[in-house]
């Protein structure tokens, strides 16, 4: 099966798992021969309470307290993957929870990010790449005086503290954060015209980095 197939496929079985699925990568930039699957989703959740023993007396639950718990869906959808397929967790990529690393028995790879609405925008067009395009948009970001910053894009410079440059100290809080939900709105923030993602490329930013 060729590679294309295979991440229609595996789109198709995670869907019921997520809100917002979709391909990046060279697939989704219409490479000719893609080398691995990449694949961004937003997690679908159930909320549960889940009761927990605790050693003391509880007046309205015994000695179970409730304690609510968010279940990813999209994690049943892998494991019914697992159940079912080739496909496993690369021995060698730990599962983080923004990611998770698999191959299968042809040895063909999906690189699966995990994101939510608010950092799709940016998780989005990074994945798709190329890695060079992605690298750009960063360095455009601080050319404007800005940065990217855990899929955010701050509109203010990364503060020094003992000469080094760290983390915006509001977080996700920071009132300085662009909206980029959407990936037409991290090119629209960082003044770039659309760019569809076959035209992409290694070297299409320069022009806005160096000037024309
Ligand atoms: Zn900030």
């Amino acid at each position: 099966m060729i590679l294309r197939d295979k991440a229609a496929d595996l789109l198709t079985s995670l869907s019921p798992g997520t809100s917002r699925i979709a391909l990046a990568g060279s697939i989704r930039r219409g490479m000719k021969n893609p080398k691995d699957i990449e694949i961004v989703a937003i997690p679908l959740y159930e909320h549960t309470l889940h009761f927990r023993e605790v050693g003391l007396q509880g007046e309205m639950f015994g000695d179970r307290l409730p304690v609510p718990e968010s279940v990813s869906l999209l994690d049943a959808e892998l494991d019914k993957l697992y159940a079912s397929t080739s496909w496993k967790l690369r021995a060698d990529r730990g599962a983080g929870l923004r990611a998770r690393f698999l191959i299968d028995r042809d040895g063909d790879k999906l690189d699966l990010f995990i994101t939510d609405a608010r950092l799709w925008g940016i998780i989005y067009t990074f994945r798709t790449g190329p890695a060079q395009f992605s690298h750009g948009l960063a360095s455009l970001a601080l050319k404007r005086g800005w940065h990217i910053e855990s899929g955010l894009l701050h509109r203010h410079a990364r503060p020094v503290r003992n000469n080094r440059r760290v983390s915006c100290l509001l977080g996700e809080e920071c009132h300085l954060i662009a909206d980029t939900h959407e990936e037409h709105q991290v090119f629209q923030a960082l003044g770039l015209p659309w760019l569809e993602p076959e035209e992409r490329t290694d070297t299409c930013l320069n022009q806005y980095l160096w000037g024309a």
